[in-house]
């Protein structure tokens, strides 16, 4: 009986003890290389919703703490920068932002999402080589805001069936957002890294599945996902921001 019975407490204690610890242990130093693991698994569909969120709400506030415990800090909003350098909001697509419709988009659909809650801001770039017509330089995407690299893909393959090509996600915890720059040709940040605004983060390109095709204009696809009290993060439209932005 002994043996048996011992055998069977130890593995409902071990049982037990994953139930209360469900989650790996989280270190403060790895907190971006989780979060960008953690967008990749929903980018490409391999992590449920729940999950997903669950994991957020862990990861948030560890990240906010690194941020400022390595030198990050809130820049007032007059210090916002537009995200095109040598460009300003005349450079936005459609009429007044209207490229922008949230409906249909949920940020756990990944790479399968609808909608397009985000602003396609274009370079003059006749012949696609991505350089800009007038300078033959590429042109530098700045990032808009302060705060701190999350999640990042620097390679891409036209193979690949990824929207966003290389892109970056960077973690504003003043207004608890995502800022997400996609397309882009080269991209100039690490995992993170804090960022200030103004600060260079990447260069403007035709990565992705469909900003390769001839069809599409080279251009920045910009997007600001808000974190709401729950940790979910929902499409917010920042084209009035962009619009009192100052340009570099
Ligand atoms: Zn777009």
């Amino acid at each position: 009986m002994t043996k048996f019975w011992l055998f069977s407490i130890a593995m409902f204690s071990i049982c037990l003890n994953q139930v209360n610890n469900p989650s790996p242990k989280l270190s403060l130093n790895d907190v971006c290389t989780d979060y960008n693991s953690l967008n990749t698994k929903v980018r490409d569909g391999l992590i449920s919703k729940k999950e997903a969120l669950k994991r957020i709400q862990e990861l948030m506030p560890l990240i906010r703490k690194y941020y400022y415990e390595h030198g990050g800090r809130d820049y007032p909003k007059t210090t916002c920068t537009f995200p095109l350098q040598n460009y300003d909001h005349k450079a936005i697509g459609g009429t007044k932002g209207e490229g922008y419709f949230a409906s249909g988009y949920d940020f756990f659909d990944g790479n399968k999402h609808g909608g397009h809650p985000a602003h396609d801001i274009f370079i003059n770039d006749k012949n696609q080589d991505c350089l800009d017509d007038k300078t033959k330089k590429p042109v530098n995407v700045l990032s808009m805001t302060d705060g701190i690299v999350v999640a990042a893909a620097s390679s891409w393959d036209t193979s690949s069936n990824l929207r966003g090509g290389k892109y970056i996600y960077i973690y504003q915890p003043s207004t608890n957002s995502f800022f997400y720059y996609a397309h882009n040709s080269e991209i100039l940040v690490h995992l993170c890294d804090i960022v200030k605004p103004g600060q260079v983060i990447a260069q403007v390109g035709r990565s992705g599945l469909n900003a390769y095709k001839k069809r599409s204009p080279t251009h920045l696809h910009f997007m600001q996902l808000k974190l709401d009290s729950l940790g979910y993060p929902r499409p917010f439209n920042p084209y009035k921001d962009l619009l009192t932005t100052i340009s570099k």
